[in-house]
């Protein structure tokens, strides 16, 4: 095996140029362990950002098609979900090395598709390998519960055991994170899974099954399909799959919610998101506008825990033109451009949709102190970029805060005190995620308690909780009630049996039936 295994990489290119990826003329379905084109007549193109050149196309696919791959899971689910747990247990600790062997061509290819520079490419499939990582601990995570002698000679215990075909709906943002917080989770407690990716940055997401495969995954126990709303619709609907995870708007989410609890499915569903960044006057200045401006402008604003909004508390609002000069600092060019800060918007509909929310600010009296609306890239001049963006005096019913803007643009609200930050806070609708910059225990310990919000940074300006903890957003953020990685996501790919037996060392005869409930 060996010996094929190395003429087989003598003869194949390295793997990001391999067909089956976005980086060939068609994107490929993934059904049963094999890559293949897809039969449709209905193809979306993918764009480079930075260009808005086409680099390939992928797949509406056909209702056929997708029938195959829920059918290739549901063939595959009695083998696996009995497969011995330190089997796939070992599946997994090989796939984690294979995605460390292959992170820069995994992030080459999401620069490409997805705009993001290369050192933050490699960060997004980072966060996504700690995933992986922690499900190689599965053995202690899908341990059950134990009560010896509930009653005479009587014990009861749990199993955790898989629920069946599992599904994944994952956005544009993060084309390795999010398809890796999904399904090495599930998969690794015995569920198959139908993964259905972003139709705009399919790639990483293909490379990642590749390198699964090489992993050992048995053929069928991980599927691809390509798309928008008739595959969207088809994960909601049949029958054979019993959970669904989708990230990704609010327009999709609470549809995707509403549909698949319907037809009787679990969905968790990670949605929208405005985080804010409350700056107390006693912060560390320093320290504060360096991390407010990278993680409001970092990924050209293209994280759901961007921190986009800057709650300036008393005298910190005169910190506003140093927060200025930085923004201005910061280098706009195409991600794989060495010293690159910020690359494009993913589309140039998102950026239309950008520049009119900043033009809705400054129509209803925000003040527009920095501007990358006409900002020019030499070399890549139709490219979707826009430049680090800062809206002040901006009041909570205006449009450019109502909405998440999802770009490279911060807006700036005042407060007096502590109070009055955290009751803007509580009343936005979202619950993703927030930062509070103090250097007081007191103060920090407050907010922590008092703000409404799922995910709370202290000092920290994107507090993305590693997999051991699971990704905690709330309210408008949020449908469901199991989130996603960590304990969390394990009890949401599995169910619970809870055996009662009765072992007796000698056995004694049972006067008659007993018609009462047993106590
Ligand atoms: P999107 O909702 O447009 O797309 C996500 C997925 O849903 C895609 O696979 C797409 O094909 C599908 N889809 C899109 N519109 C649909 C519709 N009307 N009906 C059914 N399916 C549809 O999201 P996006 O633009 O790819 O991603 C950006 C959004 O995702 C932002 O709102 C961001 O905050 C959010 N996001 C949230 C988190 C989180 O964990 N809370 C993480 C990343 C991104």
């Amino acid at each position: 095996k060996s010996v094929i295994h190395k003429f087989v990489q003598l003869i194949v290119p390295p793997l990001g140029r391999m067909c089956y990826s976005s980086s060939g003329p068609t994107t490929k379905l993934f059904i049963d362990g094999k890559f293949i084109e897809s039969n449709t007549s209905e193809w979306i193109d993918i764009h480079n950002p930075a260009t808005n050149e086409v680099i390939s196309k992928v797949p509406k696919t056909t209702q056929e098609e997708m029938l195959a791959a829920v059918n290739s899971c549901q063939r595959a689910y009695p083998s696996w979900s009995e497969t011995s747990v330190l089997s796939r247990q070992q599946i997994f600790l090989k796939y984690q090395q294979l995605i460390k062997d292959n992170m820069a061509e995994i992030a080459k290819l999401i620069t490409k598709e997805q705009g993001k520079t290369l050192a933050d490419a490699e960060g997004d499939v980072f966060r996504g390998l700690q995933v992986v990582e922690h499900t190689c601990s599965i053995t202690s995570l899908m341990l059950g519960e134990t009560l010896p002698s509930i009653s005479k000679d009587m014990d009861t215990f749990t199993y955790r055991l898989p629920i069946g075909v599992c599904a994944g709906i994952t956005p544009f943002n993060f084309p390795a994170m999010i398809p890796l917080w999904m399904y090495p989770m599930a998969m690794v407690c015995g569920n198959t899974f139908l993964l259905k990716p972003s139709e705009r940055v399919p790639g990483a997401a293909m490379l990642l099954a590749k390198l699964f495969q090489d992993a050992g995954a048995p053929d069928g126990t991980l599927n691809i399909i390509h798309g928008q709303h008739d595959a969207v619709n088809f994960i909601c609907d049949h029958p054979a799959i019993k959970a669904i995870s989708f990230v990704g708007s609010n327009q999709a989410g609470e549809y995707i919610y509403t549909r698949g609890s319907k037809n009787g499915k679990r969905v968790q569903s990670n949605m929208g998101a405005k985080n804010h960044g409350v700056v107390m006057p006693d912060a560390n200045k320093e320290n504060t506008l360096n991390q407010l401006t990278g993680a409001a402008f970092g990924a050209a604003g293209q994280r759901c825990m961007a921190l986009s909004t800057a709650v300036l508390v008393g005298k910190a609002r005169n910190w506003l033109p140093e927060l200025v000069e930085r923004a201005k600092k910061l280098r706009v060019n195409a991600g794989d451009q060495p010293g690159s800060d910020l690359g494009p918007l993913v589309s140039p509909q998102a950026k239309t949709r950008v520049c009119d929310l900043v033009q809705s600010g400054v129509e209803e009296g925000a003040k527009l102190l920095l501007d990358g609306r006409k900002i020019q890239v030499k070399g890549y001049e139709n490219g979707n970029f826009v430049g680090p963006t800062i809206l002040a005096s901006v009041k909570p019913q205006m449009k450019c805060y109502t909405e998440e803007i999802f770009g490279p643009v911060l807006v700036v609200l005042e407060a007096e005190t502590l109070d009055e930050a955290v009751d803007i806070i509580n009343q936005n609708p979202y619950g993703n995620g927030t930062a509070i910059f103090t250097t007081n225990g007191a103060t920090a310990r407050k907010f922590t308690h008092q703000v409404d919000v799922g995910q709370i940074g202290v000092n920290v300006p994107i507090p993305v909780p590693l997999p051991m903890f699971s990704f905690t957003g709330s309210r408008g953020s949020f449908r469901g009630d199991t989130n996603f990685y960590g304990k969390q996501g394990i009890q949401f790919y599995t169910q619970v049996k809870t055996v009662t037996s009765q072992w007796k060392e000698e056995d004694s005869t049972l006067t008659g039936p007993s018609v009462v409930m047993p106590t």
